[in-house]
């Protein structure tokens, strides 16, 4: 084996597939998982990359865990790009239309199934990602056979996340500060007295209460939202609270994925009989 992590397919050789694989026609796994991201800016002290790190950390725990408990399950790479238009005013921010999403997340999964891979996790990391249209559009293409879910961490998790965090945020605050600090610590910007070089994460309320309310929704031009694109502050961010939490999602969507590894594409899938 070349790889400690088996389960990413992005470190994989043919060679280790063939060796662990049950005949020519044994993809090597049973489930696989795709991380999405973004490339956007995150206030002044987390990087572009932020949500696509977070994907790959997330998925390479989850994956791990299934693993351990005799899962054949596959991290692929992370689509690195995500829908942004409401960051568009900021630079640097680099946008994929909501259709151009369905357009990759359609070949993918025609690809695995062409590989019988047909149990497939969309794991998204960046609130601009919106799949669960993507499910709907696809439950009969380009193959009915194939099964997918969809992993809205951030917003899935929110009982743990208020739980560990003084404010779950929106974007770059104290949730995903404390991630990066405790992934990627070298990569989170700080002044030489160590506090992070954001600003507060301040949001501008928009002049109609039924949209402060939530009673109607819009995508908010982010550029005026925000003085740096922070939503929510970062300043009580630790690693500690970052670790506490990936463990909480490893801990349940290791088992999901075990579960759904061990699951049977039968007639009344994914139901009880
Ligand atoms: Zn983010």
């Amino acid at each position: 084996m070349t790889t400690d992590a088996p389960w990413r397919l992005d470190e994989t050789t043919l060679g280790d597939i063939a060796a662990r694989s049950g005949g020519l026609h044994d993809p090597g796994f049973d489930v696989a998982v795709i991380p999405f991201g973004c490339t956007e800016p995150h206030n002044l002290h987390l990087p572009y990359g932020t949500d696509t790190i977070e994907a790959m950390e997330i998925g390479d725990r989850m994956c791990h865990a299934a693993w351990r408990a005799g899962a054949r399950v596959a991290l692929l790479p992370a689509i690195p790009y995500g829908t942004t238009t409401n960051q568009m005013g900021v630079r640097l921010t680099l946008n994929l239309m909501p259709t151009t999403l369905l357009a990759i997340v359609r070949d993918l999964v025609a690809s695995l199934v062409r590989h019988d891979i047909r149990k497939i996790v969309l794991l998204n990391s960046h609130g601009g990602n919106d799949l669960k249209w993507i499910l709907r559009e696809l439950v009969d293409g380009p193959d009915p056979t194939a099964k997918l879910f969809l992993i809205d961490w951030f917003r899935a998790c929110r009982d743990a996340a208020e739980e560990i965090f003084e404010k779950p945020d929106d974007h770059a605050g104290e949730m995903e500060t404390s991630i990066l600090l405790a992934t990627r610590p070298e990569l989170v910007a700080r002044f030489a007295d160590g506090r992070l070089t954001a600003d507060a994460g301040a949001t501008r309320p928009t002049r109609f209460e039924a949209v402060e309310q939530g009673w109607v929704q819009i995508t908010r031009p982010w550029h005026l939202l925000t003085t740096n694109t922070g939503a929510g502050d970062p300043h009580a961010a630790t690693p500690e609270k970052g670790e506490r939490f990936l463990e909480v999602l490893e801990d349940r969507y290791g088992r999901f994925l075990a579960e759904l590894a061990d699951s049977e594409l039968d007639e009344m899938f994914p139901f009880e009989d």
